[in-house]
């Protein structure tokens, strides 16, 4: 493959010049540099650091450290607390600690190192993502966190670069284009590091891209090979690991000209290693487009899969595929623990998937075999699974072949997406925070792939149009965590949090679990019974899942809040309901025993007022633009033209009342340096008025029905 581009990195890359002299108090190079596999397969050696994305690489996301236990968890308080700055977008780090040293990401891909005792910052790197990036990717510009290997830093960025750091002064090493932003491309996840090897996949799915990871080697940025999820056009070699893997197994799944829309299958969150078996686990997304029938009809290997690869070379060893066929989003990217569990008794090396489709999977990791499956919330999508943990397909639920829109649970934001869960050895539970959502799919008669928007053959308009629908949606919402056994494949406890999209789990050999919130409630529960032992408000809502480490034998929980991500942008007035509404100040925030700092205060609320010119458009220009807003605006701006709080409700806009000013916006791109890119190649002129026109009649049924709580 010559695909590689090594991009000769410039000073100019960075936004504050590496501080050595400050990172020397707490030896930052020592630590990191110490990082390689050995140190990782026996991270339990090093209990204080957290020493990759799941702390292990076996994602369990369980701490041995128990300074802070069930009996001592009451005097928990604020170490210190870190000021993100910035857009008050989406934070989904799990910071990494090694050495006394924390490396935290934040939304814009953005790197912070900070001494992790005391929150004194000693560098930051800006890749400085283009801003138009953010209309090529589904969920918001969020960044998951970094690998450490042997003194360096390992970066995803939004816009599809790897780049490596120095961990000691955060100058960068090497940089390289492993996706490309404008063809739908973009990076959240976290790298993992494997044999020198860094590892890292992509997201797109929704955009018509074809998914990929790619392995650099760790030192030079040189790159080592790359395993493509689904086949490509047929006849056109990718050269690529994946070549003949996908020539025997996949493509005989694919049919007509799917290779059009990309096909998707990407690998857009972690990933999961077994030194042992010497295996590599990677998880895919759905189909792209998720419209079956626009996009090919068959099985369509290997989108929502999980799939064990060689590390050394992206050599194919198995797979198994979740949804066959998928139409509703249901990707198999979620977080994968491999844990070792006595079934039937015998000890049997399993792994466990909790993914978007609804059911808690234990598949033999070595094999692939299919072991259990159970649905851990509500589904309709599936009578239930075959022996072979094939779904029992429920033929109305396919809203592409029956022409008719179907309300699906879960919905496309999925039962559990990326927010991680955790497993407890000592209880034999999994943590898993749930999400119970329903969506209503309906099918796009017409399919072209678009350059900007979202290519998945859904139209997105069957929801506001039927209050009946609507009702059943909300009454379906809520969200809880849920202790699992994966030996019983049942509940052990559940706690309802009100709300769904709620924050990753850790729990720790002290007996606790801890979980932060959507109502920005930051809460550790007892992990026999889930009893709530502790909370504090943090007025922001939370989705990152927090993490343990130690400092000269003081031991510290953080977790970073900030809220949005893909339920934030796009689900209107119920991401509204959803979360604490209190300014989503972007913060890192680290408590210890006898922690004594405030909390600090949530800003003063501000009351924008609807001010929209008057409604003069006809039913059918009104119409037009609900249709051309649902399918182009709202995944960004909210469902209904209400925002979901992420990003500026447009009922809100001065420019509502000045047509020749919305187009400039929209179509000139006058706002295209802040984010919002011109759509001029997407809406005609006559469109975006009618997006305008529909605008301004929302914000006059707002104005009508505020005090019934419209929707
Ligand atoms: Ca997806």
């Amino acid at each position: 493959m010559l695909r590689i581009a090594l991009v000769a990195v410039s000073l100019g890359l960075m936004a504050v010049p590496g501080c050595a002299l400050a990172g020397a108090a707490v030896s930052s190079a020592g630590g990191a540099v110490a990082v390689d596999g050995a140190r990782i397969a026996h991270a339990d050696r090093h209990p204080g650091d957290w020493l990759t994305y799941g702390r292990t690489y076996s994602e369990q996301r369980f701490s041995p450290l128990a300074q802070i236990n069930d009996r001592d968890v009451g005097r928990l308080g604020l170490a210190w607390h870190y000021d993100i700055g910035g857009d008050r977008r989406v934070q989904e780090s799990t910071p990494l600690v090694v050495g006394g040293v924390m490396y935290l990401t934040t939304a814009w891909s953005r790197v912070v190192a900070l001494n992790a005792a005391t929150g004194k910052r000693l560098w930051a790197f800006d890749p400085h993502v283009p801003r138009a990036a953010d209309a090529h990717g589904c969920c918001d510009v969020a960044n998951r966190g970094v690998a450490i290997w042997r003194g360096r830093v390992y970066l995803g960025t939004y816009d599809g670069r790897l780049i490596a750091l120095s961990a000691t002064t955060g100058k960068p090493l090497w940089s390289v284009r492993t996706a490309d932003y404008a063809q739908g491309y973009t990076i959240t996840g976290a790298p993992i590091v494997v044999k020198g090897r860094v590892i890292i996949g992509n997201g797109g799915g929704e955009f018509g891209t074809r998914g990929y990871v790619t392995a650099y080697d760790a030192r030079t940025g040189r790159e080592d090979w790359r395993f493509y999820t689904v086949p490509g056009k047929p006849g056109v070699p990718d050269r690529a690991a994946s070549d003949a893997v996908l020539n025997r197994i996949a493509r005989p799944t694919w049919h007509g000209h799917y290779w059009r829309f990309g096909g998707g299958g990407n690998v857009w969150d972690s990933m999961a290693y077994d030194a042992k078996l010497d295996l590599l686990y990677i998880g895919t997304g759905n189909g792209a487009p998720w419209n079956g029938t626009v996009r090919s009809p068959g099985a369509n290997l290997f989108i929502t899969s999980i799939i064990a690869l060689r590390p050394e070379n992206g050599e194919y060893v198995w797979h198994f595929q979740e949804v066959p066929g998928d139409v509703w989003d249901y990707d198999a990217d979620q977080q994968m623990i491999l844990a070792d569990l006595r079934l039937h008794g015998r000890v049997r090396r399993v792994l466990l998937q909790a993914p978007k489709d609804g059911i808690f999977y234990v598949l033999d990791r070595a094999t692939g075999r299919f072991l259990s499956g159970a649905p851990y919330t509500p589904i309709n999508w599936a009578r239930g699974l075959t022996a072979r943990g094939e779904p029992i397909e429920v033929h109305k639920a396919f809203y592409d072949r029956t022409g008719k829109p179907a309300l699906a649970m879960p919905g496309a934001a999925g039962g559990h997406n990326w927010q991680p869960m955790s497993y407890d050895p000592q209880t034999g539970l999994v943590y898993l925070p749930v999400s119970a959502m329903a969506f209503t799919y309906s099918g796009a008669r017409r399919v072209a792939l678009r350059r900007l928007g979202w290519n998945t053959g859904d139209n997105f308009i069957a929801l506001p149009q039927n209050p009946r629908v609507v009702a059943q949606i909300r009454k379906a919402l809520s969200g809880y965590l849920l202790a699992w056994n994966p030996v019983t494949q049942r509940p052990a406890w559940r706690v309802a949090l009100g709300t769904p999209w709620n924050g990753g789990v850790l729990a720790t050999a002290g007996g606790l679990v801890f979980q932060g919130d959507a109502m920005g409630r930051f809460v550790a529960y007892r992990a026999a019974d889930g009893k709530r032992l502790w909370s504090v408000q943090t007025h922001t809502g939370i989705v990152a899942p927090p993490i343990t480490y130690q400092v000269a034998g003081q031991q510290y929980v953080a977790v970073q809040i900030g809220w949005g991500g893909a339920f934030g942008l796009a689900a209107g007035q119920l991401a509204l309901d959803s979360q604490v509404n209190e300014g989503n100040v972007p913060r890192m925030l680290v408590f210890r025993l006898g922690g004594t700092e405030a909390m600090p205060s949530p800003p003063p609320g501000t009351h924008p007022r609807l001010n929209p010119p008057p409604s003069t458009a006809s039913a059918a220009t009104i119409a037009l633009g609900e249709s051309r807003y649902q399918s182009y605006c709202s995944v960004c701006h909210g469902d209904s033209a209400v925002s979901g709080g992420v990003l500026p409700d447009l009922r809100y806009a001065p420019a509502l009342a000045d047509p020749a000013l919305w187009q400039r916006i929209v179509q000139g791109g006058l706002l295209a340096p802040g984010g919002m890119v011109s759509f001029a190649g997407q809406l005609s002129r006559r469109q975006i008025e009618a997006v305008r026109a529909y605008v301004i009649a929302r914000a006059h049924q707002t104005e009508g029905e505020r005090a019934a709580r419209p929707y």
